[in-house]
């Protein structure tokens, strides 16, 4: 008899074991339809031993119903998910379902019918069909799909397709992708890059499980170094995993790569059409997708033949998930390139001391690239001291920014004002009464958005119209903007230099791939000159004649007393520094703050990198924080307040008892009211080789809770709000 043991994607239930029929061929990592009661499930096959379950008598097992058609998950794959479940004390079945992200992938191939605009006019025209005429120029996809493009009912869209307006076409789901060829354009390295190269390609070679830190000061040439490991793996017929913090850095990625290799790589992340997310999930899954660039998610991907991951900006912070299974994707990176057997290169031009740490113990290999590629320096750092030179009232740009950027517009560079807000003003009160606007769902201000006419909360989405009166007393026109976003700042700039051309660049400006595109366009032809922009602007781009950044306000980072505020701040100064100056003209950065002294300010101002990690070092040492303790946040929520408290009460009275394991809390979460639920937080610091986290799962799984709250374990914190 052919007993399997198999996962199931429901919460409630652990591993089933199931019948397979004669002449039905399985194997650990099978895609299968099982029964459960009434209903069919989705399930995967895993090796028995590995998977504890209470064992079913034979006669009462179920047969599975159907294998899927798409190959076994990949037994290392298998591996990085059991290890992540097991780390970030999640369960098996919440990151097994990650890998297993289109739906429609596993229903097999075969053709879709898509639509696309037949460029006639016939019939009348409503505005709702106007205006998808408009926004569905050049774009294909299936009736939904394009609903959402054009903001539209799928009801008119088969009114036009009635009319004429739409016309279908069969796609094949399974058609393959372009294949990147290695030696489309090949550049030759400068010494440095040369060697970083040539131990990365080795690694590539031997199929070693080698992590590399890429470390090399903005404009060095990463990118271009790496490909050559790519370029590598790609001759060896291996597969290539590439993750970026941003699908805002995309386009440009693309770009660059498609004149490296002569075709753009498969994309990956959540914006993707569920067409594309089918055939991209499939041609990785049959190792015919050779590249991949994607977001975090993208780790999650089935391939057969991985021959090289890449991880750039590595130190970026949206790599670590916050919400479901909240993992960090740069150590996930490195724990699949241990199960595949294969480098993995994290690039940076300012590390996380995590990762540091790791080249200082020899766990990593350390690439230096020490200078900017073709002779360009690195800009000068100026600090402007707010308290001596103060902007304007009501303005945010002191006298030397503004001398500076005028400089600039008359000798036709660009420049680029950097303050990590979005939209208009943080807060806004009424002058009347005092009445503030603040979000129904979580304990934060609504930040207005003067482009858009709306108040918004950047925590839950909630929005309002931005009102005539105040709520509270009635008085007309008496709302006032408390603080700046960037949107005030480009305002700002209008009334500085009346004739200068702004562009804003949020998430509310590149709302898409192709807005991307459009910006780094505009930005290359020297369209723009000046752009304000959010942390959006502080990574990956490379603008020849953009020669000063102004840091709107340094301090904002480290207000809050985040355990890497420092080192945050540090990262985004030095990364939206490193985009002046850097082709030929020298570029010049502005620093605006009230904290000269602050030793993350100074080691800015003096370029002394060295001596501000080493500074970080030393405090986390004696913090016992990460690197050198270890870190986990328990955080306990409910809609009913009470409820969240009393859960909350619980898990702090059953707290164990261990000679390396501190427990503070519970307390109430600084964001102690987050969609509607109210929140409580302990957190627990522990030494290195202490087992966290099964402490954590042993004292946990003896409580019981309600419902309606929800016990969330956050490993390596980055947030502590
Ligand atoms: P980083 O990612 O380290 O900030 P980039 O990879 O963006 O640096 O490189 C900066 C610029 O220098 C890019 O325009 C890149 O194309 C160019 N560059 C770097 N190395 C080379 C090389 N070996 N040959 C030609 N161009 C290079
Ligand atoms: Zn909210």
């Amino acid at each position: 008899m052919n007993r399997i043991r198999c996962l199931v994607f429901n919460a409630a239930l652990g591993p089933l074991d199931y019948r397979v029929p004669e002449g039905i061929d399985v194997e650990p990592g099978s895609v299968v339809v099982v029964p459960l009661g009434p209903r069919q499930i989705i399930g995967v096959v895993w090796e028995a031993e590995r998977l504890p379950a209470t064992e079913v008598p034979a006669h009462k097992l179920r047969p599975i119903l159907q294998v899927l058609p798409v190959p076994p998950l990949p037994t290392p794959l298998r591996r990085m998910i059991e290890w992540c479940a097991d780390y970030y004390v999640a369960p098996l079945a919440a990151v097994a379902r990650m890998a297993l992200s289109s739906n429609a992938a596993l229903q097999g191939g075969g053709k879709v019918t898509e639509y696309r605009l037949t460029g006639r006019e016939n019939g009348r025209m409503t505005p709702q069909r106007i205006q998808a005429l408009d926004l569905l120029n050049g774009q294909q996809g299936t009736i939904r799909e394009l609903g959402e493009v054009a903001g539209v009912s799928e009801a008119v869209l088969r009114g036009m397709v009635q009319h004429d307006l739409l016309e279908s076409v069969q796609v094949d789901s399974d058609r393959p992708y372009p294949e990147p060829d290695p030696h489309f354009v090949e550049h030759a390295l400068a010494g440095a890059q040369q060697i970083a190269a040539d131990r990365m390609v080795d690694a590539v070679l031997a199929r070693r499980f080698q992590p590399f830190l890429l470390d090399g000061v903005t404009g060095s040439g990463k990118t271009e170094t790496y490909f050559e490991a790519v370029a590598a793996a790609l001759e060896s017929g291996g597969q290539v995993l590439v993750l970026l913090p941003e699908i805002a850095l995309t386009q440009s990625f693309l770009k660059r790569f498609e004149s490296r290799f002569g075709t753009e790589p498969v994309t990956w992340h959540s914006s993707l059409k569920s067409s594309e997310r089918r055939r991209a999930w499939r041609q990785v899954a049959w190792g015919k997708a050779k590249v991949v660039v994607g977001a975090r998610s993208a780790l999650f991907l089935p391939f057969p033949k991985l021959g090289l991951i890449v991880v750039d900006e590595a130190h970026e912070i949206s790599f670590k998930q916050d919400d479901g299974v909240r993992y960090n994707a740069r150590d996930v990176a490195v724990m699949r390139g241990h199960f595949e057997n294969v480098p993995v290169v994290l690039a940076s031009a300012t590390p996380a001391l995590e990762s540091l740490q790791m080249a200082e113990s020899g766990r990593y290999e350390r690439l230096i690239l020490p200078d900017r590629f073709g002779g360009a320096s690195l800009p000068e750092i100026q600090i402007v001291d707010l308290r001596e030179q103060q902007p304007e009232r009501g303005h945010w740009i002191a006298p030397p920014l503004v001398t500076a950027l005028k400089e600039r517009l008359q000798k036709g560079e660009q420049s680029l004002l950097f303050l990590n807000r979005r939209g208009y003003a943080p807060l806004t009160l009424c002058r009347h009464c005092g009445f503030r606007f603040q979000c129904p769902n979580c304990s934060a201000w609504l930040v207005e958005h003067r482009l858009s006419r709306r108040l918004a909360c950047h925590h839950c989405g909630h929005e309002v119209a931005t009102p005539e009166r105040c709520p509270e007393c009635g008085e007309p026109d008496c709302l006032v903007a408390c603080g700046p976003g960037v949107e005030r700042i480009a305002e700002e700039v209008a009334q500085i230099m009346p004739e200068a051309r702004v562009a804003l660049v949020t998430s509310d400006t590149l709302t898409s791939p192709a807005k991307a595109a459009e910006f780094v366009e505009m930005a290359a032809n020297k369209a723009i000159d000046v752009i304000v922009g959010t942390q959006l602007v502080t990574k990956g781009y490379h603008f020849p004649d953009l020669t000063l950044v102004g840091v709107i306000d340094a301090d904002m980072g480290l207000e809050g007393g985040d355990l890497r505020a420092a080192e945050r701040t540090y990262q985004q100064i030095a990364q939206v520094a490193g985009r002046a100056g850097r082709a030929e003209k020298p570029g010049e950065v502005l620093i605006q703050t009230r904290h000269p002294e602050a030793a993350v300010i100074a080691a800015l101002a003096s370029g002394d990198r060295d001596a501000f990690y080493a500074a970080e070092t030393e405090a986390r040492r004696e913090a016992g924080a990460p690197p050198f303790g270890r870190w986990a946040a328990i955080i306990v929520s409910s809609e009913d307040e009470a409820e969240a408290k009393e859960a909350a009460r619980a898990i702090g009275g059953t707290r164990p008892n261990l000679p390396d394991v501190m427990i503070l809390g519970p307390a109430p979460a600084p964001l102690s009211l987050l969609r509607g639920r109210h929140r409580y937080r302990l957190l627990v610091n522990a030494r290195r080789t202490s087992e966290v986290q099964r402490v954590i799962r042993e004292w946990l799984d003896q409580l019981r809770f309600p419902p309606g709250v929800r016990v969330a374990v956050d490993i390596d914190p980055y947030s502590f709000v």
